[in-house]
């Protein structure tokens, strides 16, 4: 079944920068699939829109059964509670610990104190930072932040996973890690979409490659 859809969808930005130009893809649930591309063509973009970030100028966009290329505002935390987002803006908190930075994002919701807890050591687990629960968050690798990161993303346990170049900044053994973190959680069955210019991973990868190029998918 798909899980995403795009048909036709071009976006423009205020000032009339067209940085997507009709896009039309399908995306099968529980696919784990690359965008790539040169800074600029428009991957985060692409992310953003799925995730009601950003909006489209033009063109319709189902994810899950919902059709949300004219989602209301107030129907967008509902659209939010099935997808997990790692992008490079979102900040660890360096004023709480490992375990708190991973529970922010459960404080908005109804669960109990002892719930969130165990929710939080099955993400922290999950990446492998179980141990670092107590650490403060300075300590921590690149490698191990990004992880934190992840954590934090699938707490609330999504049914689809969004990162924007979740290895920028890494060495290539943290990237490593970081991509057998995704693709563990794809074996489980969740939908993982990651933006990347990293050559090391693209070539590694048997998943789809989906190539951006100044807005338009290359096929
Ligand atoms: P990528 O992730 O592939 O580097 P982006 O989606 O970030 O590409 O950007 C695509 C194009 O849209 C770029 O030319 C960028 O400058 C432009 N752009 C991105 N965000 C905005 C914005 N908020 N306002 C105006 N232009 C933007
Ligand atoms: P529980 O069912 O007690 O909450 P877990 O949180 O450890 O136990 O998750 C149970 C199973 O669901 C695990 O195999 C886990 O990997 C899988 N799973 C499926 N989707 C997700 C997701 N989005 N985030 C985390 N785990 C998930």
């Amino acid at each position: 079944a798909a899980m995403i859809n795009f048909n036709n969808v071009s976006k423009f930005y205020p000032g009339g920068y067209e940085a997507l130009k009709s896009i039309t893809l399908s995306i099968s649930q529980g696919e784990l699939i690359f965008f790539s591309g040169h800074s600029g063509a428009g991957k985060s973009t692409l992310l953003k829109l799925m995730a009601a970030i950003e909006r489209p100028t033009s063109g319709s966009i189902v994810v899950g059964q919902q059709n949300i290329d004219s989602l209301r505002r107030s129907a967008i935390p509902y659209l939010r509670r099935n997808i997990g987002m790692i992008f490079q803006e979102q900040k660890i908190l360096y004023d709480r610990n490992v375990f708190a930075n991973v529970m922010l994002p459960l404080q908005v919701t109804a669960f109990d104190t002892r719930a969130s807890a165990s929710r939080v050591r099955a993400a922290l687990d999950k990446v492998g930072l179980l141990n670092k629960e107590k650490a403060d968050p300075v300590t921590l690798s690149g490698g191990e932040k990004q992880r934190l990161c992840i954590a934090r993303a699938v707490v609330h346990r999504p049914t689809i996973l969004i990162a924007d170049e979740p290895t920028a900044n890494l060495d290539s053994g943290y990237a490593r890690d970081i991509m057998a973190v995704f693709e563990s959680f794809n074996q489980v069955g969740v939908t993982v979409l990651i933006s990347t210019h990293d050559r090391m991973l693209l070539d590694m990868t048997q998943h789809r490659v989906l190539e951006l190029r100044h807005g338009k998918l290359v096929t």
